[in-house]
């Protein structure tokens, strides 16, 4: 590869429209982190596709030049899913929130997890519905008091983190956007991963959580690579401290090889499908057969 092709900046990633995020907001984090990944891993502008959901994070799809979809609300994954097997030689990259992944497309992220195709998501979780002004999230802390909670929320959150170790996900980790230079390296770990990789973003929405903000987080998270004991590959470890509240870990969870989906699919051994020369395919012997 030329290497003058390969020297891209962060700023190489920006398109003409300016984010329309809230000041402070930690989309901001996130949309740094990633662009920094990018340019770490020498990956160029078309060499991948972002696919968003709805929500404030899904905005980031005029924000980000690269190839993007932004997709129905909570159906990222299943969309990402196609887009990876039409074209296994792409980096594809979900970006989607709380309300995506655990909410609406909980279902999608479960199968996802156990599928294990070689697709990176990105949860921005910021533990409400930011976009549609300030309901609660799935993730969503109990007793959070919001507008469609004004006595405050009852149920236990989802933890986003076990949900993925206990799906099946080859990689998990956890990030803060308060921590670009870490969230940016567990992004490069995350899409370098063979496999389904998982990284939940503790995210402030500055204007709609007054509880979950930089400064609850900063009092809390702590990195996992400073523990001496801890394994990555060790999958109790993974689930104890996935339920730990009052100090919170981010990096990598848990990481393990494993065959991918796409391993097993002999149509896509020799070349991507979008490869195929598909023109001298008559398609009407088929058709035929149902009409
Ligand atoms: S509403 Fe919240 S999540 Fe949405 S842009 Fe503003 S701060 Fe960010």
């Amino acid at each position: 590869m030329n290497k003058k092709e390969t020297e891209l900046k962060p700023e190489d990633f920006n398109t003409h429209i300016r984010p329309t995020w809230c000041l402070g907001c930690g989309n901001y984090g996130i949309w740094n982190a990633m662009k920094r990944a990018l340019v770490t891993l020498g990956l160029k502008n078309h060499q991948v596709l972002a696919v968003y959901g709805i929500g404030c994070s899904g905005n980031g799809t005029n924000f980000t030049k690269t190839y993007a979809f932004h997709s129905l609300h909570g159906r990222s994954l299943p969309v990402a899913t196609g887009a990876k097997l039409a074209n296994h030689k792409l980096n594809v990259i979900v970006m989607a929130g709380d309300g995506d992944g655990a909410g609406i497309g909980g279902n999608h992220f479960m199968h996802t997890c156990r599928r294990n195709i070689d697709i990176t998501f990105i949860m921005h979780d910021n533990r409400i519905y930011g976009l549609t002004t300030g309901q609660a999230s799935p993730t969503s802390d109990q007793g959070f008091k919001s507008k469609s909670t004004p006595k405050g929320v009852l149920e236990e959150p989802v933890n986003p983190i076990a949900l993925a170790l206990s799906s099946g996900a080859t990689f998990v980790a956890r990030g803060f956007s308060g921590q670009v230079k870490h969230l940016s390296g567990l992004m490069v770990e995350a899409i370098k991963h063979n496999g389904f990789s998982f990284v939940d973003v503790l995210q402030p929405c500055v204007t709609f959580n007054k509880k979950n903000t930089y400064e609850w987080y900063r009092d809390r998270v702590y990195k996992l690579e400073d523990e001496p004991d801890y394994k990555s590959d060790d999958l109790m470890q993974a689930f104890e401290k996935s339920q730990q509240k009052d100090k919170i870990p981010i990096g990598i969870f848990y990481k393990i090889d494993k065959p991918t989906y796409e391993d097993g699919l002999k149509q896509i051994e020799r070349k991507p499908l979008v490869d195929h020369v598909i023109s001298d395919v008559d398609i009407n012997k088929l058709l035929n057969e149902y009409f």
